[in-house]
């Protein structure tokens, strides 16, 4: 197959890990007989210096001319002043919507080789593998807001077209997986949360009754995401309950240089990207853990591409570097880690034993 990957790798280490992601992707287009090229495009501060905006129309048409986008991060101190009219961060934001993604996907399934650098009970770990499905234009962050001297209001509403676009995401999602989906929402106390039920049981009823869908409210959600994550499957959510829950998910993988995100609208056209920002305290150092992203290139594969071997295959990769025990520095506890572009490598050796297609042709 061909296909066009846009490539933002954006600021501090995002250029060092989107490099690392693009060698394994290299490796697998080879080892499966697939063309892929890689137009290269500025967002963030490193387009706000040499653009003066974060996110270049020439980068948008780009990612919309391509099959899908990979994302390294944006940010960093140069661009950090809160008073600023353009900030990086702008740029993701308006890219999100440029391309129509509205919903945002993080798998979390802790590698025992990190359980360790959880702050949760290595045994509540084990065999936990959740995707949380957070809604990512609507909700109280995108309402109206209001400002007196001695009060402040944010207006939460959504549209059921909203509601439905997402779930039927996260429904897809979960036939694919356990065929489980828990929505979140806060029905006993706001109106949008009602609404989210209503529109959540009426579709799972009518388009998929083979989906076992159960409502959680999110204070409990809260709690048992941390006592039995092993019990869940995929999680759907609103804006907000979303952004709180998935970094609260991100707790359960131990590092956050292991967790791959997605966006996702009605097409196959996807944002890909690891959840970690720039971090500007390795940046140029080349020691940063280029798993989250290469993990973000699976999704990539399977949700944009719908290279489902392949995407299998990096994740069987990635799992073999770790036993193999192939650690960037921050999860080796104290002893030197390997470099990015070392870490990658492991990933390619790995590709060797668990690539099965390309076994068989070789
Ligand atoms: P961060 O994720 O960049 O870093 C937090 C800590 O985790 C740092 O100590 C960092 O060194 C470490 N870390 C992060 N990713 C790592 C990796 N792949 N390998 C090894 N260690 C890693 O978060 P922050 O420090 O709060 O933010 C730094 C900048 O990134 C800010 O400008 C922020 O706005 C931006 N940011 C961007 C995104 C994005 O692009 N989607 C997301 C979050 C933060």
């Amino acid at each position: 197959m061909h296909a066009e990957i846009a490539l933002l790798p954006g600021d501090g280490i995002g250029p060092e890990v989107t490099a690392a992601a693009v060698s394994v992707l290299r490796s697998v287009a080879r080892r499966h007989g697939h063309d892929f090229a890689f137009p290269e495009y500025d967002v963030g501060g490193i387009a706000i210096d040499r653009h003066g905006v974060p996110l270049p129309e020439a980068t948008l048409q780009g990612c919309r001319r391509a099959d899908a986008v990979l994302l390294g991060a944006v940010g960093g101190p140069k661009w950090s002043d809160p008073n600023a009219k353009v900030r990086p961060e702008q740029g993701l934001l308006a890219l999100r919507k440029g391309l129509g993604l509205f919903a945002n996907l993080r798998p979390v399934r802790p590698h025992p080789a990190a359980l360790d650098a959880s702050p949760i009970k290595p045994h509540l770990l084990t065999g936990v593998d959740i995707v949380v499905v957070r809604e990512l234009t609507g909700g109280i962050y995108f309402g109206e807001k209001t400002r007196t001297a001695d009060a402040a209001s944010d207006l939460c509403s959504y549209s059921v077209v909203e509601i439905e676009r997402v779930l039927r995401s996260a429904f897809r999602l979960a036939r694919l997986r356990r065929g489980y989906l828990v929505s979140v929402d806060k029905a006993n106390v706001l109106e949008t949360s009602r609404l989210w039920r209503d529109v959540a049981a009426r579709i799972g009823r009518e388009e998929f009754p083979d989906v076992r869908l159960e409502h959680q409210l999110v204070d409990s959600m809260a709690m048992h995401l941390l006592a039995r994550p092993r019990e869940y499957d995929v999680i759907v959510t609103e804006n907000m309950f979303g952004d709180i829950l998935t970094d609260e998910a991100s707790m359960l993988a131990g590092s956050l240089g292991l967790l791959p995100s997605a966006s996702l609208g009605d097409g196959k056209a996807g944002l890909y990207e690891p959840i970690h920002g720039s971090a500007p305290d390795i940046a140029g150092k080349g020691i940063a853990n280029p798993y989250a992203t290469i993990l973000s290139c699976a999704l990539l594969l399977r949700h944009s591409l719908e290279l489902h071997e392949e995407a299998d295959c990096i994740e069987r990769a990635v799992d073999g570097a770790l036993n193999a025990q192939a650690f960037t520095g921050d999860l080796a506890r104290g002893g030197r880690g390997l470099s990015t572009a070392a870490a990658a490598q492991a990933v390619i050796e790995q590709l060797q034993a668990h690539c099965y297609v390309a076994e068989l042709r070789d």
